[in-house]
């Protein structure tokens, strides 16, 4: 069990990140802003993934003046990602931005930070202070930190709370480091996500491991998977890292063997039919193992499992064989017992 962190509760548009608040899943649209038929569409494609927040570039006033438009046809909160130019953080707050993320290090000015502090604190909305090795000009922990630092203390006297903070480095280490300390200073909720993690699997292997190393010290309130790909698998590798830490449940947790020469059934194809047939969304183990080494153990520990012999498997049930198969009616079976729970 997870314990953790306490940290104060903020609220972008309908969602609650920190304090007891499940930890929310965010992605980020890859289209061009101020294309706002694409974005949309994009954005109802990440809500029907799972995705609880969604960013969007802000590039120019074009982009800005998208906003409105964006969030009349969408149902999660908007987050307007500001680099450079204080007034389109101004324009999208007038838009009806859910959320403003700054840059400290290309919004430095103080008066153009106390602008956009005034008048997200009319709006009562929060802002993401977005700490990133690239723009920080060092991928030290150290260095993120103290950017962060400081400007939380440029919000801070002008008595603006209402702050989440990430801190991003491209490399593993840094970036949990760099949240460890920071966890150390302050109670704001923190957004978690490994920047510039790479293409499918590297990213997601590295994303897995930086925030999947935070979450277990109790780090961490909102999480974004960054992926050189389909915005949709961000969400889904998001959803399974929080699944594998029973940070959240989105639904059957599938157990299944590797297979090796041993098995003498199609488990990998058997698999991918069960997990493809699940029609439930249960906080449930099932398992599916190939032989008798390991697999009568795992499936009698599954509420629902099955452990293959030779063409035909033994069914489990909560510990019990219910019943043994054919290999070929293996999967059917599995899904009509795992309906009935
Ligand atoms: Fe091989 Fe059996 Fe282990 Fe699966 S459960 S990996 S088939 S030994």
């Amino acid at each position: 069990m997870i314990r953790r962190r306490k940290t104060r509760q903020i609220r972008v548009g309908d969602v609650k990140i920190g304090g007891a608040a499940p930890i929310s899943i965010q992605s980020m649209v890859k289209r061009d802003t101020s294309d706002v038929k694409a974005t949309v569409a994009e954005i109802k494609r990440l809500e029907r993934a799972g995705c609880e927040i969604v960013r969007v570039a802000i590039k120019d006033r074009d982009d800005a003046l998208a906003v409105r438009a964006i969030k009349r046809n969408i149902k999660i909160p908007l987050v307007c990602d500001i680099h450079f130019d204080h007034r389109l953080a101004l324009a999208c707050i007038v838009a009806g931005a859910d959320k403003i993320r700054l840059n400290p290090g290309n919004i430095r000015k103080r008066e153009e930070i106390t602008a956009v502090a005034r008048a997200a604190k009319r709006a009562k909305i929060p802002i993401r202070i977005g700490v990133n090795s690239g723009s920080a000009g060092s991928s030290k922990p150290q260095a993120l930190v103290e950017a962060a630092k400081s400007y939380v203390k440029i919000l801070e006297a002008l008595d603006f709370r209402d702050i989440i903070i990430s801190l991003k480095a491209s490399d593993v280490i840094s970036t949990v480091e760099a949240y460890r300390q920071m966890s150390e200073f302050c109670d704001y909720p923190l957004h978690l996500g490994v920047t510039a993690a790479g293409p499918h699997e590297s990213g997601i292997v590295k994303s897995a491991i930086g925030i999947g190393s935070l979450l277990l010290d109790g780090i961490g309130d909102t999480v974004r998977v960054s992926l050189t790909s389909d915005p949709v698998e961000e969400v889904g590798a998001a959803k399974r890292i929080l699944g594998s830490l029973g940070l959240r449940n989105f639904g059957p947790d599938i157990i299944s063997c590797p297979t090796c020469g041993r098995c003498q059934v199609d488990l990998i194809e058997m698999v991918k039919r069960v997990e493809s047939g699940l029609k439930t969304k249960k906080d449930i183990t099932i398992a599916i193992m190939g032989c008798e080494v390991n697999g009568p153990g795992e499936a009698r520990e599954a509420d629902i499992g099955i452990a293959f012999g030779r063409n035909s498997g033994l069914l489990f049930k909560k510990g019990k064989v219910v019943k043994k198969v054919a290999a070929k009616d293996a999967v059917k079976s599995m899904l009509k017992e795992i309906r009935k729970i």
